[in-house]
């Protein structure tokens, strides 16, 4: 699978014509988080997500359907990048998905929404009532790894409210 990515990774110049503007992202080590565009389909992972933090070698990716970036309205966008951006920054690839009994996978995700929404607020873009319209429209309504709509806004409006937006 990692060889299958790579090699994709390399022909993506080829298969990409839309650029999508991603902001700066970080890993725990202070790395820079690469963002890579992909067609889902290869991917299998259609329906699933359209948006994933992972490495490729040692180096920390983010990888989206450039497609349904494309037709993303620029909040919804920012919100996934940053949210992916969190399970770098936040170390989950080490600490997540593969230790299970150590953090449950929801809280992993809430923890990524609360980084998403103190983002998105420090960028100073939008009003909370224009994050939350456009998550609930996004948002599926139950979805079992990242918790309900309802906790997840709640969640982001918590970490959005006590930001510190002075940095
Ligand atoms: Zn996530």
């Amino acid at each position: 699978m990692k060889r299958f990515l790579l090699a994709l990774l390399l022909l993506l110049p080829l298969a990409a014509n839309g650029h999508v503007e991603h902001p700066v992202c970080v890993d725990a080590q202070k790395r820079m988080v690469r963002f890579a565009p992909v067609p889902w389909e290869m991917l299998a992972m259609r329906n699933t997500a359209v948006a994933m933090a992972t490495t490729i070698g040692p180096k920390p990716f983010i990888l989206y359907d450039f497609e349904e970036f494309d037709r993303m309205d620029e909040l919804t966008r920012d919100f996934i990048f940053a949210h992916e951006c969190a399970h770098h920054a936040l170390n989950d690839l080490v600490n997540g998905p593969a230790y299970p009994m150590v953090i449950s996978r929801k809280s992993m995700e809430l923890s990524a929404d609360c980084f998403a929404g103190t983002t998105l607020r420090r960028l100073g873009e939008w009003s909370f009532e224009e994050v939350e319209i456009a998550l609930r429209k996004n948002f599926w309504e139950h979805d079992i790894s990242h918790g309900s709509q309802d906790e997840r806004i709640a969640k982001i409006k918590s970490c959005w409210d006590s930001a510190d937006v002075a940095q």
